[in-house]
This record gives C-alpha cells, sequence and structure tokens, in this order.
C-alpha cells in the first residue's frame, strides 16, 4: 500500500490538470528567440477582439471574442485555448525527439537515458505488438491476485512493492514533513476511488447518476474482457461500486481538504498499528524499505478507520475483485485497443470529449509522466535560451520588488507581520526553465518487448525512488514539473517558486514583445505563484516551509474577512445555468489570480514602456497590459468540462479568472474608461484589494 506514491501535496499550480489535456494541429518547432527591441502588433493579436462586445461589460470576451467564435474545440478535446496551443506547440517538438530516440534506440547502449526512452515511446506506439499479446503479460499479475486467500494473504500482497495494484484503498508515500519541513515523513492519506470525485458515488443529481451508469458500463464489460460472463461481471462491477461508495462515503470533501492542520495527524507507528491493525503497517514500511520510520503522518484518521474495518468486514472474494479492477483501469493504455474503447466510452460522460486523442499523443504523455527528465534536456536545448532564462530571471525579481511595496503599504497588517511577510517574500527559491541537476533514472530497466511491463517497472521503480528521500536531506534540486509543461507551480514546504522553459514562450512571454505582453502574460503567472505564498494556504507556512503561525490573531482576522469577501463574489459568478463557482474550493487561486495582476500591474509600472505612454496599434501601455492578461485566458470549453472543473478543480473557469480579477481593479477600469454601471466596474464598497 506504501506502493501507491502519492502527488506532492499542496504543489498550487497555474492550471489544473484539465487546462493541459492536448490538441491538434501543431506548429514547426521552437527556434532560440533572441531578444530585439519591441514591435508593432507583436504579442497581442488585434484580430481576436471581438469590437462588437464593450471591455467595460465583459473584458473576456471583449479581448478574444473573435478567436472564440473561429476556434471551436477540436474533437479529442474538451476544452481550447491558448495554453492548449501552447502545449500542442510544445508536443509537435516532443514528437520530433521522441522519434528520433525510437529510431537510435537500438544503437544506443543498454542503460542509458536514450535507451530508455527510444524504447519506452517506442513500446507505447507499438499498437501491434500490444494487439497480439493480449492480456499475456497483465496475466501472472492477476493471477497473483487470484490467489490470495485470507486477509493475511491480502496485506502480504498490499505490502510488496513488486506487486501492482493500482491505487487502492488509499495513498501513501513520502515527502516532506509539513511541520518539520527539513525532513521527509511517511503520509497516509485518503485515496482508492476512481471516479473523479467522492460526490460522484453519493450525489442524486442527473449528471452524478448518469456517471455512475457509465461506470457501471465500463466496469461490467471490462470484467466480460477478462474473461468473466454476464452474471458474474455485473456481480463483481456491483461489488467493486459498492465498495468505492463506503470509501467515498469515509472521504473527506475537497474544500475539507484545503485545512493544512484537520489533515496533519502525526503518530507513533505503534499508535497507528493499534488504531488500524489490519492495514499491516509495519508489514507495509518494511516492504518498502521504510523500516526506519518510527513515526507517520495520517492525512485523515477516519478514513483510515474505515478502510481498516472494510478489511475485515467485506468478502475476500469481493476484495479481490476490487484490486483486479484498480490493476487492469491503470493498463488499460498497454491493454489491447478494446480497453481502451471502454475507458474512452467512459471518461466522455465525464469530459464530452468526441474523439479519443491519437495514439501519439498518449504515448508522448505517458513518457514525459515516466521519463520526462531524461528527454527534458533535449527539448530544452531546442526550445529554450540562456537569453530567456535571463530576461525571465529579471522579471521575477522586478515582480519581487513589487510585492515588497506592497506589502509595506497594506493599512491592514501590523508591523510585526510584514516583517514575518517579507522576510518569506526573501526567502523564495526561484527555478526557471530546468533543473541544474537531472534525475537519475539509472535502476530502472525499460525493454521494447512491453509497455506493460514498462509501465509497471516505472511504478515500482518511482516507488523505490520516492522512498529512498527518507532519511536524507530534503532534496531541494528537484522538479515536480518536467521542463516541457505548460504550467507553474509554487511548493509551500520549499518555498520555491517554478517555471518550466514550457510555459516560457508566446503568448506568455515572448523577448521580442513590449514590456505590457510579457508582465500582462507571464508577469501575471509570476505574480500568482508568488501569491500563492500568502493565499488562504501558503500564508500558514513561514519562510522555512513550515507550518507555523507566523500572523497575529487580528491581523489573520483581517485576512480571513478580505478572503471571505472574495469567496462571496466568486461563489456568484455562473459559468453555465444554475452552475456557481465554488469560492471556498477555488480560494487560493482565485486569491493568486487577484494578488498576481495587482503585483505584476505594479512592476509594470516601472518600466520605460509604461512612462513614455506611447500607443501601440492604438491601445496604451496599460490597455496592453490588460489585453495581453485577458488574451492569455482566451479558452473554450465543453459544458461537461465546465462541470467536471467546477466540482473538482481549485481553479476557476477561464472566463472568471480572467474577469474576476480585473472587477476589482481601479487600474483597470482607469485603463478602459469605465464607469459606475458598467458591470465590470464594483461599487467601490463591494471591491476586493488584499496586496
Ligand atoms: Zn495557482
Amino acid at each position: 500500500m506504501i506502493s501507491t506514491s502519492i502527488q506532492r501535496r499542496l504543489s498550487l499550480a497555474l492550471l489544473g490538470l484539465g487546462g493541459l489535456a492536448a490538441t491538434v494541429a501543431a506548429g514547426p518547432p521552437t527556434t532560440k528567440p533572441a531578444p530585439t527591441p519591441p514591435q508593432k502588433g507583436v504579442g497581442i493579436n488585434i484580430a481576436n477582439i471581438d469590437p462588437s462586445v464593450k471591455p467595460c461589460e465583459d473584458f473576456f470576451h471583449y479581448a478574444s471574442g473573435n478567436w472564440m467564435k473561429n476556434n471551436p474545440i477540436p474533437a479529442s478535446e474538451t476544452r481550447w485555448g491558448s495554453l492548449n496551443e501552447l502545449t500542442a506547440h510544445n508536443q509537435a517538438a516532443l514528437r520530433l525527439i521522441l522519434n528520433d530516440a525510437a529510431k537510435n534506440a537500438a544503437k544506443a547502449a543498454k542503460g542509458t537515458n536514450a535507451q530508455k526512452v527510444g524504447d519506452f515511446y517506442a513500446s507505447a506506439m507499438d499498437s501491434a505488438a500490444i494487439e497480439a499479446a493480449g492480456l499475456k503479460y497483465l496475466q501472472p499479475h492477476l493471477n497473483r491476485i487470484a490467489a490470495i486467500k485470507d486477509l493475511g494473504e491480502m496485506q502480504r500482497f498490499l505490502a510488496d512493492p513488486k506487486a501492482p495494484a493500482g491505487n487502492v484503498w488509499f495513498g501513501a508515500g513520502v515527502g516532506q514533513d509539513d511541520k518539520i519541513s527539513s525532513q521527509y515523513a511517511v503520509q497516509l492519506r485518503q485515496g482508492g476511488l476512481s471516479l473523479p470525485d467522492r460526490d460522484n458515488y453519493l450525489k442524486d443529481d442527473a449528471r452524478s447518476k448518469a456517471i455512475r451508469a457509465a461506470y457501471d458500463t465500463y466496469l461490467v464489460n471490462t470484467f466480460k474482457m477478462l474473461g468473466d460472463d454476464a452474471a458474474t461481471a455485473k456481480a463483481n462491477a456491483t461489488a467493486v461500486q459498492r465498495i468505492e461508495t463506503r470509501l467515498a462515503k469515509a472521504s473527506k470533501g475537497r474544500v475539507e481538504l484545503r485545512d493544512p492542520y484537520a489533515n496533519y495527524n502525526k503518530m507513533t507507528v505503534a499508535e497507528a498499528n493499534a488504531a488500524y491493525p489490519n492495514l499491516a503497517l509495519p508489514l507495509s514500511l518494511k516492504g518498502n524499505d521504510l523500516g526506519a520510520a518510527k513515526e507517520v503522518i495520517v492525512g485523515q484518521p477516519d478514513f483510515l478507520k474505515e478502510v481498516n474495518t472494510m478489511l475485515k468486514e467485506e468478502p475476500i472474494a469481493d476484495q479481490k475483485q476490487y484490486l483486479r479492477w484498480h490493476l487492469v483501469t491503470s493498463l488499460t493504455a498497454a491493454l489491447p485497443q478494446a480497453f481502451g474503447d471502454e475507458s474512452f466510452r467512459f471518461s466522455q460522460v465525464v469530459s464530452g470529449a468526441k474523439q479519443q486523442q491519437p495514439r501519439w499523443k498518449r504515448a508522448l504523455s505517458s513518457t514525459d509522466r515516466t521519463l520526462g527528465f531524461a528527454f527534458g534536456q533535449l527539448y530544452v536545448d531546442k526550445a529554450f535560451s540562456p537569453a530567456a532564462k535571463a530576461r525571465a530571471k529579471q522579471m521575477i525579481e522586478n515582480l519581487r520588488v513589487a510585492y515588497a511595496e506592497r506589502i509595506k503599504a497594506t493599512d491592514w497588517m501590523s508591523a510585526g507581520t510584514k516583517a514575518e511577510a517579507l522576510k518569506k517574500l526573501n526567502a523564495f527559491t526561484v527555478k526557471i526553465g530546468y533543473p541544474d541537476k537531472w534525475k537519475d533514472y539509472s535502476g530502472l530497466n525499460i525493454s521494447r518487448e512491453s509497455y506493460l511491463n514498462n509501465l509497471l517497472a516505472a511504478r515500482e521503480w518511482a516507488t523505490k525512488d520516492q522512498s529512498s528521500h527518507f532519511g536524507k536531506p530534503i532534496d531541494r534540486t528537484e522538479w515536480g514539473m518536467t521542463p516541457p509543461t505548460v504550467n507553474a507551480y509554487y511548493s509551500p514546504a520549499k518555498n520555491e517558486i517554478v517555471f518550466p522553459a514550457g510555459i516560457l514562450q508566446p503568448p506568455f512571454f515572448d523577448p521580442k514583445a513590449d514590456d505590457a505582453v510579457n508582465y500582462g502574460g507571464i508577469g501575471a503567472v509570476i505574480g500568482h505563484e508568488m501569491t500563492h505564498g500568502f493565499d488562504d494556504q501558503g500564508r500558514q507556512y513561514d519562510a522555512q516551509g513550515n507550518l507555523k503561525d507566523w500572523w497575529t490573531k487580528e491581523d489573520a482576522e483581517k485576512f480571513n474577512a478580505k478572503a471571505d469577501a472574495v469567496g462571496k463574489q466568486y461563489d456568484a459568478f455562473m459559468p453555465l445555468d444554475s452552475v456557481h463557482v465554488n469560492g471556498k474550493l477555488t480560494m487560493g487561486e482565485n486569491l493568486a489570480d487577484l494578488g498576481g495582476l495587482t503585483i505584476a500591474y505594479q512592476a509594470f509600472e516601472k518600466t520605460p514602456q509604461a512612462k513614455a505612454q506611447a500607443k501601440i496599434d492604438g491601445f496604451t501601455p496599460e490597455q496592453r497590459f490588460f489585453l495581453a492578461f485577458g488574451q492569455v485566458w482566451r479558452t473554450n470549453i465543453r459544458p461537461e468540462a465546465v462541470r467536471q472543473q467546477v466540482q473538482t478543480d481549485p481553479h476557476s473557469p477561464a472566463q472568471f479568472r480572467t474577469n474576476g480579477p480585473l472587477m476589482n481593479m481601479p487600474e483597470f477600469y482607469k485603463a478602459f474608461g469605465c464607469q459606475d454601471g458598467n458591470k465590470m466596474m464594483r461599487a467601490a464598497a463591494d471591491r476586493s484589494k488584499i496586496w
């Protein structure tokens, strides 16, 4: 069970994973940009603007309305925006790299990154071999599950890192201790579900019911393909849904998970073993090279209590179907197409996608997830220049200065809390482009023979790699995103902001464009990640990344009142009729969007362009700053995907990420001459300003 690795908690990204879903037609690989003087029209596409919409009524549709009309969502996508376009652009470059790697892998020395990347991608692309193999490579693992006879054997199976089970029962892994950020700790968290959210199992609205019905079909058809007769397949599907529904009932909701103190429960291994004896924790820890651990941090004690009960109460025969299901569903990409088709039919109900993504994009994403730091260097050589890194670094430092000014100027924070906030701001570690030290994949064996075996080998290796951190100093060279990723993040426990090469490109960042474009684009992203250090969650961590209260009681109360007001603004936003944004779930991201744009604007106002006040394409520097910001967020999205996003994604839909912050900014009203009564202009008493 320790073998299920958990994603590092609380890495507060710019985007949810939905925003990274890939793409259609792609341009040529990026070439190294060279800094040049600002040029007219570079960075903002005036043709994207819909002049029939007034900027003070709906800036999102004003800035990009024409683009939205002319760029329908491709059939294989659930949303389409500038981020998807940039991802597609990166994928085209990566595809060339991976095709070369696949071609040359046979010549590469066994065990080198070149061999591993080439053979991994080739095995993922070889649909004929996957089809011909059928269940051959899966069968030994299914047999092992079938052989389990009692709770003791179940415990030994779950404790064995070589026994692949997928995401079963709960999540476990090694990560930084929130209260002692200089140490790693073993952490146990709720998990074990297949549907995207606990509410999918529990709610009785039409969408939840449709998702459960589609899930039942997916389960039944998959069990049939594994050889069950119709009645057995149906019974097994029912058992899996029953077990997962029980887990869902014991799970906390997404808003409850946002409280770092409530989800931190440190206990000794002996205490945990006494509370949850059926989990056989000492056996699991020993099996995963973590026998030296004396303590564990339990995220949700009530959830583990229920798992402990279920392991005893649920019939072993049903538990085995639950395990069998998770094994298969976690490996559909490496099984015959019929399995992938069932999986896609189900995901269509959730996301609204019309077509499956082409195989090469799925293989590329899988290679990036598995070996992304092995070929990231080749990508960086092609797509990222030292000049781009230097300019990004300069912008980040300019924003840090602007943020310090805003902190000092706040009228609601005491001098003591301000001093602590500045200490934290100055302690931010900055990572740009790619890691200084590349990840070492030695010990991971990849061959061309079987994609399924490669996926399982990678899973086992990743678990071992994570466990190997335990007891050592914190590895501060590690990155949580690969270099081509179109995203960015803040890590509270490391107190670092990270910008992969993938996002340091147009429309976010263009060395050929004027400052307004870069400050409205990547500047707002930089400010967003910085503000995560001071949002409702991030503010609870100190300069060293420890979960520790450095606020006076009065300042914390004032902050919370301001944050609640922002929450109410977003609660009122409706992307679809009767579908509201959840202001509490999206709190951290909305605060980061508002703070980020404010800080970026403050830094932009210091640039020569802002001081000169010359127009480009008829727009003032300030108008261009806001236009660049608006155009970065241009997005079309399917209604199913919006419903899914509002339920599960801590990021608000794109139109509110654009209009939400602007509606609070007098700087925006002034730039576009907004008047009282315009929709984008809030009454003075209703405006939010934190930084
Ligand atoms: Zn964020």
